[in-house]
């Protein structure tokens, strides 16, 4: 396992590196740096966290449940691995502290996240964004682009207790096709604001992982999915 020195450098190094991209773009705030901790042991995380970081990404529901609460309460966890509704309610009961679902993608998953919701009594209602799968890859969750604005307004018409925040994706590993994957979710965010007659700027757009994060900065991310530049490689298969 990497030294708590290591993953602070990294983390360090990371966000400098987010700061030059984003700055490179004209962009004055850097996009939100979720740092991804599937697989690593909770040691790693509370070098992050003791090194400032708060935002902690996770894929797995028995994962989460197991290091919430090892982890303290004001860490902001984002749920990022595909979900399956029926684990909706012990995702949700079990992390109060949970703060986004990044990838909703029926209207099932997004009903039973509601009712989980209304039964946990969250104070505000729990963020979620769409994941759209814009690479077209049969391998990956995520609605089709031109179904993103369905999915987006039964949220906001038809779950209460939850907040469509914007839309995520995961793209293909091959860097050179990862552009047309961010445009594509930059304007199915155009999309899904008409469908909700809000301004495109008020949805976020998380895209961006350890290969291509600068790239995503540079592209109008506003939240970035980092595992392993800041703590190192996993043996886990690719996220999907
Ligand atoms: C694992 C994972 C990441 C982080 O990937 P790295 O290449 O290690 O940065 C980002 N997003 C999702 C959805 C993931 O599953």
């Amino acid at each position: 396992m990497a030294a708590a020195s290591d993953v602070a450098s990294a983390l360090a190094s990371v966000s400098a590196r987010l700061t030059a991209a984003s700055a490179r773009a004209g962009r004055a705030t850097p996009p939100r740096l979720v740092a991804v901790s599937k697989t690593k042991p909770t040691a790693a995380l509370a070098a992050a966290y003791a090194a400032g970081q708060r935002v902690f990404g996770e894929n797995y529901v028995q994962e989460l449940l197991d290091k919430a609460p090892a982890m303290p309460a004001d860490v902001a966890w984002h749920f990022i691995g595909h979900l399956q509704s029926n684990k909706a309610k012990a995702l949700v009961a079990g992390v109060p502290n949970l703060a986004c679902v990044e990838t909703v993608d029926s209207v099932k998953l997004a009903d039973k996240l509601n009712d989980a919701a209304a039964a946990a009594g969250r104070g505000t209602p729990l963020a979620v964004l769409v994941q759209v799968n814009t690479s077209g890859e049969a391998s990956k969750h995520g609605v089709a682009p031109a179904d993103a604005p369905a999915l987006a307004a039964h949220i906001a018409t038809s779950c209460p207790g939850l907040a469509v925040k914007g839309l995520m994706t995961i793209g293909q590993p091959d860097y050179t096709s990862r552009p047309e994957n961010f445009t594509c979710l930059a304007a199915t965010r155009d999309a899904v604001a008409a469908a909700l007659a809000i301004p495109p700027s008020t949805l976020e757009l998380s895209m961006g992982m350890s290969g291509d994060f600068e790239a995503a900065a540079e592209m109008g991310s506003t939240s970035v999915r980092v595992g392993s530049s800041i703590f190192g490689a996993r043996e886990y298969p690719p996220p999907a």
